[in-house]
């Protein structure tokens, strides 16, 4: 079997990894990278007979939109579905791919190869890692994932079954030389979600990805345990309602402390995109209105809320401004509002809110990451026990050799055999 990683072994996103044997050709995610300075690439030019998309972050997928509309994308039913949603809301057209679905466990093959997609836990929903096996060997494709989320079972699952006889193994590392700021897993983001919003006297704001479904559900389980609302917009309502489809412990609007802001520009773009989807949408756009709240019952008890904010949402959070703190609870990576070039308003008025000590405003600071820390990856790598060890979606590849055996360091563009 012939690997050439085109993207991958020395940063984190953009990820692209082909497998070849004397008759197929695949690709392993093909994501768009999250530095501007990263080399273009052309998966066109790859000729792949499929990709297999493991999780919905663009710097795993961004790139099928470049694929002849006839070549197969392989991807999980609810990360397609998610997919959609963002273009919907977004008032961008849908992907035209040929997608074609695989089930977790459930192998599937093309050409000769035969392709096991593992469920894993991850800040995507609907993430997977893959056994490939082909010509004699095997091959394990970690992708992201972490042991400390909300299915932190499966991590554990892997560890105490793992897949056996891998002669090589593409390890993320995106957390080398990262620490979890305290957080060490999902379940201390929330009780300290809980703590602030318990005892708020305004409203309170989390600013959060709306596909971070554990931490949607960290918000809401600390509302429910504390009495508050948590107030989310149309856009959210519908990805909730997604993953409503496949799990059943979500029950998105059906939730008693959960309400859809409908007030306000922001809610009137995303209404707009709504109309414009309505076959999509089917019955959800009458049924949301079900669940809505307003601007005037909010600022009739703010402190009943906590309201799911975006990067944009400063004036909002202006507007709340009394003599009661507002807490602002910053939920997603902090290197976002690190933007430099200033280009990003939004970003750097939020940053004010964390660095200025502005009045009437409490930045708190409650993330814990996608991707497994150091141990758990060191635990992972000794489960597998792999032949060949190669460093992916990583920007330290060579402190590898610090923690792991059998390290193998391959190079973007440089092809190797198995
Ligand atoms: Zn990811």
């Amino acid at each position: 079997m012939r690997i050439n990683i085109h993207r991958g072994t020395q940063e984190i996103g953009g990820t692209c990894i082909e497998l070849r044997t004397d008759s197929t050709r695949i690709l392993l995610d093909a994501g768009s990278p999250l530095k501007p300075e990263s080399a273009t690439l052309d998966v066109v030019d790859i000729k792949a007979d499929a990709v297999i998309i493991s999780h919905p972050h663009q710097d795993h997928y961004g790139l099928i939109d470049n694929l002849p509309p006839e070549s197969p994308v392989y991807i999980g039913k609810l990360a397609k579905n998610l997919l959609d949603a963002t273009r919907m809301f977004r008032g961008v057209a849908l992907h035209t791919n040929n997608f074609q679905f695989y089930d977790k466990w459930q192998s599937f093959t093309i050409g000769n190869f035969r392709i096991t997609p593992y469920l894993v836990d991850h800040s995507a929903v609907d993430a997977y890692a893959f056994l490939i096996e082909a010509e004699g060997k095997r091959v394990f494709y970690s992708g992201d994932f972490r042991g400390h989320g909300n299915k932190n079972k499966l991590f554990e699952t892997i560890l105490e079954h793992p897949p056996r006889n891998i002669d090589l193994l593409f390890l993320e590392g995106t957390m080398l030389q990262r620490d979890n700021h305290n957080f060490p897993d999902e379940r201390s983001v929330q009780l300290t979600i809980r703590e602030v919003i318990a005892k708020q006297e305004n409203i309170s704001f989390i600013i959060s990805s709306s596909q971070n479904i554990d931490r949607l559900i960290s918000a809401y389980k600390a509302c429910t345990s504390s009495g508050k609302i948590f107030v989310i917009d149309f856009y959210t309502a519908w990805v909730l309602e997604q993953v409503k489809e496949v799990s059943k412990g979500i029950r998105a609007l059906d939730w008693r402390h959960i309400a859809v802001y409908s007030s306000g520009p922001s809610s009137g773009w995303l209404y707009d995109k709504m109309k414009k989807n309505r076959n999509r949408l089917g019955g959800f756009i009458n049924r949301v209105f079900e669940h809505t709240v307003k601007e005037a019952d909010l600022r009739a008890d703010p402190s009943r809320y906590l309201f799911l904010g975006k990067t944009g949402c400063h004036r909002l959070i202006d507007s709340f401004k009394s003599d009661k703190i507002i807490p602002l609870i910053y939920s997603q990576w902090l290197g976002y509002l690190n933007d430099d070039t200033g280009q990003d308003k939004n970003s750097a008025a939020i940053n004010r809110l964390r660095t200025e000590n502005v009045p009437g405003v409490e930045f708190i600071y409650a993330h814990t990451s996608g991707h497994a820390p150091l141990e758990d990856l060191q635990a992972f790598a000794a489960a597998l026990s792999p032949k060949a060890l190669v460093p992916i979606h990583t920007e330290f590849a060579y402190l590898y050799e610090n923690h792991f055996a059998n390290v193998l360091q391959l190079e973007d563009g440089k092809p190797y055999e198995i």
